[in-house]
């Protein structure tokens, strides 16, 4: 038996339980000249999977309600008929919420578990390293000596932007939602600051203490007030790297914020967006960049790993709810 997740309702702010639908059903594995079958290991669950989960206008289409949802998974290779893969390989690409399932073989690459724990090729060797990586050195061209704050500094994306900020000799302050979190990020990643947005009552005041000579840089993974806060602190020719915008992603009416275009013109600075694939050019040197460091032991990451098929909803609704440290990833 097969089981599948399906995306039931578009959630109304919050996803929960009720949004997602599970089925079981024998899937016929007579596999057809080119096709796969995969078993899953590890799925990713990340934020933007939200923005899919409504249905309006993004860059990339809306899931479809009552068909399976997909996400960055790592599967092994139970049976192959495509000339790429054989059977006993390991693959990672964007699969289906699905115990099994059969594949062409496209947007599949295969991974080294010799090389790397498998879940790493969905964090800091997969999406969210390479975000961080081409995001923080595409836009934000980091000279020594500047200062770099970083928003969902404890998570996936953050925690391994302010270690390469580290690497490249920035100072790094991280913008994160408990203590715990504000401890691992100077005593495991090596972050010069940490502030708590949650008990921190002018993140303003506390931006401008952390950083005294101003902001050069803003990894922004959240939006709203905690991204006001920095930007009346950033300093000429400072470079606003918005990368998501998690503290709004289930707001159901568009939200207020601070108009930043004054902060921008008096400063000079730059604010834009992106997504990690518009930066495909760069994943060989980001990819061979990111092992040589974690070898050299100059970057590490941490996981949460939830275990088990059936709990990839709640983990990822957990995301929301900051329940993660590094990158959250469903062992199946
Ligand atoms: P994380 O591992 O950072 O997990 C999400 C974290 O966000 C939580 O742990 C929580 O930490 C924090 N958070 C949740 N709600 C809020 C809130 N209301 N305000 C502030 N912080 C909140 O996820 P990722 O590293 O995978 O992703 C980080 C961001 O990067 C997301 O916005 C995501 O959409 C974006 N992204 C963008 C990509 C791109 O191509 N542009 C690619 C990948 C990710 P805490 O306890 O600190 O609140």
């Amino acid at each position: 038996m097969t089981k599948t997740i399906l995306l039931k309702n578009r959630p109304e702010g919050k996803p929960s339980i009720s949004d997602f639908e599970f089925i079981s059903e024998e899937i016929d594995t007579a596999l057809a000249k080119g096709e796969l079958l995969l078993e899953t290991k590890y799925v990713s669950v990340d934020p933007y999977l939200r923005g899919r989960m409504s249905d309006a206008k993004s860059y990339v289409p809306p899931f479809q309600l009552n068909k399976p949802i997909q996400s960055g998974v790592v599967a092994k290779v139970l049976e192959s008929k495509n000339d790429k893969f054989a059977s006993g390989d390991y693959v990672s690409g964007m699969l289906n919420w699905q115990t099994q399932q059969i594949s062409h073989g496209e947007g599949l690459t295969k991974v080294d578990p010799s090389k790397a724990p498998l879940s790493a090729y969905l964090g800091i060797l997969g999406m969210t390293g390479l975000t961080a990586y081409t995001g923080l050195t595409q836009i934000g061209k980091p000279k020594a000596g500047e200062t770099l704050v970083v928003s969902g500094a404890a998570g996936a994306v953050g925690s391994v932007v302010g270690q390469i900020g580290k690497i490249l000799g920035l100072k790094v302050i991280g913008i994160a939602g408990t203590d715990e979190k504000i401890e691992l990020l100077k005593s495991k990643f090596g972050f010069d600051a940490g502030i708590n947005y949650k008990t921190t009552k002018d993140m303003k005041a506390a931006i401008a203490e952390a950083a005294p000579n101003g902001v050069d840089i803003y990894f922004d993974n959240v939006g709203g007030p905690i991204s006001d806060a920095v930007l009346v602190n950033i300093n000429r020719l400072a470079r606003i790297i918005v990368c998501g915008a998690i503290s709004v992603y289930n707001n159901t009416e568009v939200p207020k914020s601070l108009s930043v275009q004054p902060f921008l013109v008096k400063n000079s600075a730059l604010m834009q967006g992106f997504i990690v694939s518009n930066y495909t050019d760069k994943f060989p040197e980001a990819i061979e960049q990111l092992s040589n460091w974690l070898a050299q032991d100059k970057l590490t990451y941490s996981e949460t790993i939830v275990e088990g098929f059936d709990n990839i909803p709640q983990a990822f609704i957990d995301l929301f709810d900051g329940k993660n440290k590094g990158k959250m990833v469903v062992e199946v």
